[in-house]
């Protein structure tokens, strides 16, 4: 048996479309003014979840301020566990009005997840962009349905999932007739992550991975792999240097408080602080914000 993970007869059969045609292929994926893919490295940042209606807008504004081009929120949030409580509540449609919010105010374009295939008519009027969580990466109903709208996809790794099964499943977005992917690694099991002190591994080497075999844009979520304040900043730089198009990142103004993962958060200084060091080390290898 061959250890080898994507074969020539892949690239032919069965990821046609996810595999790049030459060395130089690459896609951009435009989202508002930010180009997934392009020269910049783009800065998608926000809260896990969709809170209430100040805090999105007043997050909007923070965020801004520090140099994203693409604010995040959610209003539909899957859960481990089936019972929610006032902390874990999903504001649905109330929450996707409020991200509509977001950009008629800040302009910022906005990434929200879509849990259902029967929701996507629905998110697609508000959101800029579709998001595809980890545990929904090989939903394939999901995929075909967003394969069909009209707004881009950021199609989450599952931590679990080969780059095989993660470019088969961009394949069926390609498919269904939308061109517009966005790759995101968000951290993959490893034994070791049953200790407390990390919940997933961000494997760094994956980006090269999508670089060699996919024209598709990759990014880094340092938030939701790690699941740790202080671990953040650190896997945000690592991941501008090994040459990831972009970044998802949880900023709360309160983030102990935060409704969903108040662990991993940053506060706005702190993101701000992050934003400098990332403008430094874009400068020093030609990948401006
Ligand atoms: C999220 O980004 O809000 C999220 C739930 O992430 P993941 O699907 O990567 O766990
Ligand atoms: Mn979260």
């Amino acid at each position: 048996m061959t250890l080898k993970d994507i074969t020539e007869s892949d690239i032919a059969n069965n990821i046609p479309l996810a595999s790049k045609k030459n060395s130089d292929h690459r896609s951009q994926v435009k989202v508002g003014d930010a180009v997934f893919g392009g020269e910049k490295f783009v800065v998608i940042a926000g809260p896990c979840a969709v809170e209430n209606r100040e805090q999105v807008l007043d997050i909007a504004q923070a965020v801004k301020k520090g140099g994203a081009t693409v604010m995040r929120g959610g209003a539909f949030k899957p859960m481990t566990f089936p019972y929610r409580n006032e902390k874990t509540f999903q504001l649905e449609e109330e929450g996707l009005r409020y991200l509509e919010e977001v950009r008629q105010t800040s302009g910022l374009p906005v990434v929200t997840e879509v849990l259902d295939p029967r929701d996507v008519e629905m998110v697609a009027k508000y959101a800029d962009m579709f998001q595809i969580g980890a545990r929904n990466m090989q939903n394939f109903p999901l995929l075909a349905e967003v394969g069909q709208a009209s707004k881009p996809v950021l199609l989450k790794r599952h931590f679990g999932c080969s780059l095989r099964d993660w470019l088969g499943a961009a394949e069926y977005i390609l498919h269904h007739g939308n061109p517009n992917v966005v790759l995101c690694e968000r951290g993959v099991t490893a034994p070791h992550t049953h200790e407390p002190t990390s919940r997933f591994i961000v494997d760094i080497q994956v980006v090269l991975a999508v670089r060699e075999y996919s024209h598709l844009p990759i990014i880094v979520d340092p938030s939701h792999s790690t699941f740790k304040r202080t671990y953040v900043p650190g896997i945000a730089k690592a991941a501008m240097a090994v040459g990831a198009d972009g970044i998802i990142m949880d900023v709360h103004p309160v983030p102990e408080q935060a409704a969903i993962d108040p662990l991993q958060a940053l506060s706005y200084p702190t993101f701000e602080n992050l934003m400098g060091e990332l403008r430094s080390i874009g400068q020093a290898i030609g990948r401006p914000i």
